[in-house]
Order: structure tokens, then sequence, then C-alpha cells
């Protein structure tokens, strides 16, 4: 979708400092971490946030968090948080859906 950063940055357009990368997915540090490790896994395809997966795009989701997986152990991981912002009062700034993945540091609940 024109004028996305997460759209450009999956094309190529905008540099990321990448983790892993395939056809339909790709995981990148964040430019802004709020833990020691912090990464955002993302469908290429463009989908403005969870509110707009369905059943033509679930697969993608789950892919998603298959990858989590996978990098979490990779990275030797064990304890960490998966967080999703869906809409500008839940704190999401850039609308092409995306999963932020934090670990490193302990975490509060509620979210804030
Ligand atoms: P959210 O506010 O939940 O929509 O998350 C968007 C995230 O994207 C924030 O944590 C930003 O720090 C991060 N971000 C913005 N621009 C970039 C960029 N060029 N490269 C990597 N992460 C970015
Ligand atoms: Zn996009």
């Amino acid at each position: 979708m024109e004028n996305c950063l997460f759209c450009k940055i999956a094309n190529g357009e905008i540099p990321s400092n990448k983790l892993y990368e395939d056809d339909e997915l790709l995981a990148f540090y964040d430019i802004d971490p709020q833990a020691p490790v912090h990464f955002l896994v993302i469908p290429k395809q463009h989908i403005g946030s969870c509110a707009e997966v369905d059943e033509s795009n679930s697969a993608l989701v789950a892919k998603a968090f298959e990858l989590i997986s996978k990098l979490a152990k990779e990275l030797g991981i064990d304890s960490f948080r998966v967080v999703s912002n869906c809409g500008a009062d839940a704190g999401q700034s850039v609308p092409h859906l995306h999963f932020h993945v934090m670990a490193g540091r302990e975490f509060g609940w509620p979210a804030g």
C-alpha cells in the first residue's frame, strides 16, 4: 500500500535491521526498543491491523506466530511478551499489522 512505512520496509524501499525474511514475512528490530530485545514481525502483505484479520489472511498470522516461536528459540529468550496494538487508542502508530516481541526485562500487568 502506498505511503505505508512497513510496506516500504517490506519491499526494501526503506532499510531495516532484519532478523528474518521470506516471501511472506519479515522480522526486524524496532528502531526505538522498549526492552533489551525488541523486534517486530510483519506480514509483507498489507493488513491494517488485527481488526482486518479474516479467513483470507489468517494463515499469515499463524505463520507469524510460528516465526516468533522459532526466533525466540534462536535468540535464547524463553520469557517474552508479544503485543499487537490495534487502533490509535491502543497505541498503534503504524497502520500495518505487526507483532512486537519484547524480552530481557520484567513486564508489568495489566499493560499500560
Ligand atoms: P505501534 O506503535 O504499535 O504501531 O508500533 C510501531 C513500532 O514501529 C514502534 O515501536 C516504532 O518504534 C517502530 N518503528 C517505526 N519506524 C520504524 C523503522 N523505520 N524501523 C523499525 N521500527 C520502526
Ligand atoms: Zn503496509
